[in-house]
C-alpha cells in the first residue's frame, strides 16, 4: 500500500511502509552511503520492497533511511516505460570498490540483464555518495557523475530526513 501524490504531469511520488522509511538504530559500521535504485521492468515497486528485506536482513550493511518512491519519464532512450527511483541510505564498512561489486551481486541476484546505455533495466544500483569522498577511476565516480542534473536522484534526494 503506497501514498500517491502527484507532482506534475510526468512525476508521481509513491510513499509506504519501507519507502519513506527511518531507523534510529545505531550501528557499528563506519561509513554512510547513498544508494540510487531505479527500474524500469515488471513490478519495480515490489522489486524495491525485496531489496529492502534482503538489504535488511543483510549483516554486512545497516539500512538506515529510504526516500520515496519517484515515477519519472526516461531519459536518454525514450521509447520505454517510465521508471521508478528511490535512494537507499545504508551504512557499511566495506571500502567503495567493494561495495560496488556486492551492489553488482545484488543487481544480477534481481536479474539485471545489461544490453545497451540506457537501455530498460530490472533493478540498477548506483553510489551516489560515499562518505564525503571524491573518487575517479575508470571503474568508479564519486559523487555519481551526473546526480545533480537527474530528476530522478534529485527529488528523492531532497525528502531524506538526513
Ligand atoms: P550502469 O549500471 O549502466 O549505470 O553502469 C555500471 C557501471 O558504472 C559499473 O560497471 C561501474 O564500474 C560504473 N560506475 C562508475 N561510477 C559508479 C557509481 N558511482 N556507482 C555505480 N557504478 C558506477
Amino acid at each position: 500500500m503506497y501514498i500517491k501524490r502527484k507532482l506534475n504531469e510526468s512525476l508521481t511520488t509513491f510513499k509506504g511502509l519501507h519507502y519513506g522509511y527511518k531507523t534510529f538504530q545505531k550501528s557499528s559500521h563506519r561509513y554512510r552511503v547513498s544508494v540510487g535504485i531505479g527500474g524500469n521492468i515488471g513490478d519495480v515497486k515490489r522489486r524495491f520492497e525485496h531489496l529492502f528485506f534482503v538489504l535488511k536482513r543483510d549483516k554486512r550493511v545497516e539500512l538506515l533511511e529510504t526516500s520515496l518512491i519517484l515515477k519519472n519519464p526516461p531519459f536518454g532512450f525514450k521509447n520505454q516505460d517510465d521508471f521508478f527511483n528511490s535512494i537507499i541510505v545504508l551504512q557499511v564498512s566495506m571500502q567503495p570498490t567493494y561495495f560496488l561489486d556486492y551492489l553488482m551481486r545484488l543487481e544480477k541476484k534481481f536479474a539485471r540483464k545489461r544490453s545497451f546505455a540506457n537501455a530498460p533495466r530490472t533493478l540498477d544500483l548506483d553510489i551516489i555518495f560515499f562518505d564525503n569522498r571524491v573518487i575517479q577511476t575508470p571503474r568508479l565516480q564519486i559523487p555519481h557523475a551526473s546526480w545533480s542534473q537527474r530528476e530522478s536522484v534529485v527529488i528523492p534526494l531532497s525528502g531524506l530526513k538526513i
